[in-house]
C-alpha cells in the first residue's frame, strides 16, 4: 500500500521593531490540494518536497493547509489565533490517516502573546496526529529552530543559501528524510544543536562569496556521508526579539550524536571565529550623501534599515529627508510606502499636483517630509519579482515627481529585492543618478554590476544592521555584537524521539 505523506506550511518572518502589527488577512491561504496546485513548477520548498516524494512512486501526497505573508511586524493576536486555528483544524481529518508529514515552515514568526508560533503548531500537531509518524520540517536560514520545535519534529532542513535560490532543494531534504524513515525503519534520527551568541548582518553572509559561505558549504558537502540526515546554520532573523534568537548549527544525523557533535562544533567555532570580520560595515547617512554628492553615479543607496523583506514597514524617508535637508542636486528614485498620499494621488489624476507628507505613516519614528509633487503615473501594483517566482501585491501605487525626487509610493509594504517595482511603473532605474534599495542584498546584475557604488547607509529604522540601536529586550544575554565581551561556551543539546 502506497505510503500517505501530508503536507503543510505556514511561514513569515517578522521584525519585532516594526509597530504595524500583521493581519490574518495579509496572509495567502490554501486548502487541501490547492496547496499543491499553487506550489507546481515553483522553486518553493513544498514543490521540492512533494516532486521527490512523487519521484518515488510509493507515495501518496496529500495537503492540508497553508498560509504565508511577506515579512512585517509581529502577528496580531487575534489573527495568530485565526490563523493556527486553521492549521490545526485542517490537520485532524488526517490523523490516522498518514504515514508522515512535511511542513513548510520559516522559523522567525512571532505573535502577540505567542513568541514561538512555530513551536506551538508542532506541539499541538503531535496531541492531534500522534507520536509515531515521522514530521521534518524546512526552514529559511534566517529562522530560529527551538528546542519545542526540535521535540516535536525528527529533522530540520535548513536553506544552504544566501541569498535564498535553493528553496526546492530544501523541501528536497526534508522529504528525503522523511522517506529514509519510512523506507529504514531502522534509522533513528538524532538531532545536535549548538547555539552560538552572535547576531551578523552585512556582505560576509553571502554565501557565494563571504566567510559564513565556508560553513555553509561544509555542512552540505556533509549530506553525501550516509550518516547525515540533515544539516545546516541558522543565523537567525536578528530584528525577531524571541527567547531563542541566536545564531546555530543543527545537524540531524541517524543515530551518531558523536558524529553530530563533532561537525557542529567544528561549524561553530568557526562561525564565532569569524564574527568579528564577519560584522557588517555602515556608512552614516550625512557622510553618504556627502560622498554621493561629488560623484557621476549611478549610485545604490541600501537602505536596508527599511527593507519590507526583512520585515520593515517601508515607509522611511530618512535617506531622502537628508537629500532635502543639503539640497542634494541628483536625480534620486525612492520607492515609500503612503497610501493616504495614494489616496491624494488616484484623486487628481495622472497630470494633477497634490501636496504628500511623505514618510512616518507607519512608523512614527520617521518625521513626514511636506512635498508639492506631481502624479506621473498610477498603476495597480501587482507584479512579479525578477528575484523569485512569487507576485507582488502593494495595492493602488502612485509614481509623483518632486523636483528632483522621483517617488513610487506604494499603499502596501511587499518585497523591493529587485527592480521589478520600478519596471512595473514605467520606471527605468537607469535613468536615475541615484536609486534608494529596501533591501540589504540583491543579485549583483540587479544593481551592482553597472553602478558606480552600493553604499550601505545607516539609516535609522526597524530592521537596521546597527543591531544594537534597535533595543532587544527579549533574546538571551549577552549577545554579539548586542553586548560587550561575550563568550562562547559552546553546549550541545541532543533531541532524539527514541
Ligand atoms: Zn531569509
Amino acid at each position: 500500500m502506497a505510503k500517505r505523506i501530508l503536507i503543510a506550511g505556514c511561514a513569515q518572518e517578522v521584525s519585532t521593531f516594526n509597530p504595524v502589527p500583521s493581519m490574518y488577512e495579509d496572509f495567502s491561504v490554501f486548502r487541501g490540494d490547492e496547496v499543491i496546485e499553487h506550489n507546481a513548477g515553483k522553486n518553493s520548498e513544498i514543490a521540492g518536497a512533494v516532486n521527490l516524494l512523487r519521484a518515488d512512486g510509493d507515495v501518496e501526497v496529500v495537503a492540508s493547509y497553508s498560509a504565508g505573508a511577506t515579512s512585517a511586524g509581529p502577528l496580531e493576536r487575534g489573527s495568530w489565533e485565526r490563523l493556527s486555528g486553521e492549521f490545526l483544524g485542517a490537520l485532524r481529518p488526517f490523523a490516522g490517516e498518514i504515514d508522515g508529514a512535511f511542513f513548510s515552515l520559516h522559523g522567525s514568526m512571532c505573535a502577540e502573546g505567542e513568541l514561538d508560533p512555530e513551536g506551538y503548531l508542532l506541539e499541538e500537531t503531535r496531541k492531534i496526529l500522534g507520536e509515531e509518524i515521522p514530521i521534518t520540517i524546512s526552514q529559511d536560514i534566517h529562522g530560529i529552530v527551538t528546542a519545542k520545535m526540535l521535540q516535536h519534529i525528527d529533522g530540520v532542513a535548513v536553506y544552504h543559501t544566501y541569498p535564498h535560490v535553493d528553496f526546492a532543494g530544501t523541501g528536497e531534504r526534508a522529504a528525503r528524510q522523511l522517506l529514509r524513515m519510512l523506507n529504514a525503519k531502522s534509522t533513528k534520527p538524532v538531532t545536535v544543536r549548538v547555539q552560538i551568541p552572535a547576531l551578523v548582518r552585512g556582505n560576509q553572509l553571502i554565501t557565494e562569496s563571504g566567510l559564513f559561505g565556508n560553513q555553509v558549504r561544509y555542512l552540505k558537502g556533509l549530506h553525501d556521508d550516509p550518516r547525515i540526515l540533515n544539516a545546516g546554520f541558522q543565523i537567525g532573523n536578528p530584528f525577531t526579539d524571541v527567547p531563542e534568537l541566536c545564531s546555530q548549527v543543527i545537524v540531524v544525523t541517524d543515530n551518531d550524536e558523536e558524529f553530530a557533535r563533532e561537525v557542529a562544533l567544528k561549524a561553530a567555532n568557526e562561525f564565532w571565529g569569524n564574527r568579528l570580520e564577519m560584522h557588517v560595515e555602515l556608512i552614516g547617512l550625512e557622510e553618504a550623501i556627502e560622498q554621493a554628492r561629488g560623484m557621476k553615479g549611478p549610485i545604490v543607496f541600501t537602505d536596508a534599515a527599511d527593507a519590507p523583506s526583512s520585515g520593515a514597514s517601508g515607509d522611511s524617508n530618512a535617506i531622502v529627508a537628508e537629500m532635502v535637508r543639503t539640497g542634494y542636486p541628483h536625480t534620486v528614485l525612492a520607492p515609500i510606502v503612503d497610501a493616504s498620499a495614494v489616496v491624494r494621488a488616484v484623486e487628481k489624476g495622472v497630470g494633477g499636483r497634490i501636496t504628500a507628507r511623505l514618510g512616518g505613516s507607519l512608523d512614527r519614528r520617521f518625521t513626514p517630509i511636506e512635498m508639492e509633487a506631481t502624479v506621473v503615473s498610477i498603476s495597480d501594483g501587482t507584479f512579479p519579482l525578477e528575484k523569485w517566482p512569487s507576485t507582488e501585491h502593494a495595492g493602488p501605487t502612485a509614481v509623483l515627481e518632486a523636483g528632483n525626487i522621483t517617488f513610487v509610493v506604494l499603499s502596501r509594504a511587499v518585497n523591493l529585492v529587485d527592480r521589478a517595482l520600478f519596471y512595473a511603473n514605467g520606471l527605468d532605474p537607469k535613468d536615475f543618478h541615484s536609486i534608494i534599495v529596501k533591501s540589504p542584498h540583491c543579485e549583483p546584475e540587479f544593481f551592482d554590476d553597472w553602478v558606480e557604488i552600493n553604499l550601505n547607509v545607516d539609516a535609522p529604522g526597524s530592521t537596521s544592521a546597527d543591531l544594537p540601536s534597535l533595543g532587544h529586550t527579549i533574546c538571551a544575554r549577552p549577545m554579539f555584537p548586542l553586548d560587550d565581551d561575550v563568550e562562547f561556551n559552546p553546549e550541545p543539546q541532543v533531541y532524539s524521539r527514541g
